[in-house]
This record gives C-alpha cells, sequence and structure tokens, in this order.
C-alpha cells in the first residue's frame, strides 16, 4: 500500500475516520533525539493519562476487529502492556505479555531483531497459548516493524493463532506495513 492510499476518502490519515486520528494526533508528543540523536519519539502517554481519549481510542481498536474475533490480547512491552490490558478488559478477554529478554519467570520462546534504534529480543512463555487460540497482538507505536514482525512471529510459534494486528500510530515513512505484508495492520493514525 502506498502512502497516498493510506489517506483516507474522508481526508484522515487513519482508518477508523477522522476523529480518532485527530485525537491521537492531539495527544501524541514529539521528543526529539529521544532515546538516540536523530530519532523523534511519540510519547502516547498523555494519551494514556486522558481518560475519555484513552477509553475512545480502545472502543476504536476493538470496533475494528470486532470483540468476537480474537480471544486474547498480546501486547509488547511495555507501552503494549497498557493497551492490551485494556482491550482485554473491554472484551472479557485475557492478557499475555511479549517482554524484553530475561523477564519472564518461566520457560519461554525469544527472537531477535533490529530496532530503529537498536537491536532486541523479546520472549513470550512457550505455553501463553492453548493451540488455535486467536491473539490480536498490539503495540502503541509501529516504526521499522521488526518489534511487531518479531511479536506476530512468536505468537504463531507459541501455538497462537494472529487474529490481528494494532497500532496507535504507525509511522508510514519507516515502512513498517511493508515488512509485515501481507499481514494487515491497523493504525488509528499514521504520520
Ligand atoms: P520497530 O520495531 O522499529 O517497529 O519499533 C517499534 C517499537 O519500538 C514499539 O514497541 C515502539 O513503542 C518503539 N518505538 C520505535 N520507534 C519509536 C518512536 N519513534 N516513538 C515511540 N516509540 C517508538
Amino acid at each position: 500500500m502506498t502512502e497516498t492510499a493510506r489517506v483516507q476518502d474522508d481526508g484522515s490519515r487513519g482508518e477508523d475516520g477522522p476523529d480518532l486520528a485527530a485525537l491521537i494526533e492531539s495527544r501524541a508528543v514529539d521528543v526529539p533525539d529521544f532515546p538516540k540523536p536523530g530519532i523523534v519519539f511519540k510519547d502516547l502517554m498523555p494519551l494514556f493519562a486522558d481518560g475519555a481519549a484513552f477509553r475512545q481510542v480502545i472502543d476504536g481498536i476493538v470496533a475494528h476487529h470486532g470483540a468476537d474475533s480474537f480471544d486474547l490480547v498480546a501486547g509488547v512491552e511495555a507501552r503494549g502492556f497498557v493497551v492490551a490490558a485494556a482491550i482485554a478488559y473491554a472484551t472479557g478477554t485475557g492478557v499475555v505479555p511479549v517482554r524484553k529478554a530475561g523477564k519472564l519467570p518461566r520457560p519461554a520462546l525469544a527472537a531477535t531483531y533490529q530496532l530503529e534504534y537498536g537491536e532486541a529480543t523479546i520472549e513470550v512463555h512457550e505455553d501463553a497459548f492453548v493451540p488455535g487460540q486467536r491473539v490480536l497482538v498490539v503495540d502503541d507505536v509501529l516504526a521499522t516493524g521488526g518489534t511487531a514482525a518479531a511479536a506476530l512471529e512468536l505468537v504463531e510459534r507459541a501455538g497462537g493463532a494472529v487474529a490481528g494486528f494494532s497500532v496507535l500510530l504507525e509511522l508510514g515513512f519507516l515502512r513498517g506495513r511493508e515488512r509485515l505484508a501481507p499481514r494487515p495492520v491497523h493504525a488509528l493514525l499514521t504520520v
């Protein structure tokens, strides 16, 4: 999909209409040169701290996929945990944490990947899923797509069936969406 194609018919830059895209844009704070020079960090914590806005965003993700389309929500450490837990509570599903290396207490599967700023390893408990369980994977920001690719791979290696992947904000110029193709990426806002 091209950059142009992601501008929706209503002129917004998100897949769920102008309201949600504008809401995220209004609450995202750009932090230049964090955590390294040249990176503009998209801080969504002000959105998480705004109860009404946070609820709208969570409801938007649930509405996009349909509350009956997944059995569990996997969130990527750390901000993905916030999103995953809220979706799970809203839908009566459960949460599985996809954690940074060395944090999980029991046997885990690991995947290593390149980040926009460095290299990282993430892990999931090897018994996290009942085989075939439908898993919605979520994170706050999609950048190069390395984290998401590793998380989706881990869910499948652990026996889960990926039911969807959502982020609040996609950095379109880093082409993470292309890296994840043909898997669909759901982004509330693409910049
Ligand atoms: P990537 O693997 O490059 O797609 O990076 C995505 C992961 O790193 C997500 O967990 C994001 O929270 C975080 N991340 C990467 N780049 C940024 C950024 N510019 N602003 C905020 N978070 C980012």
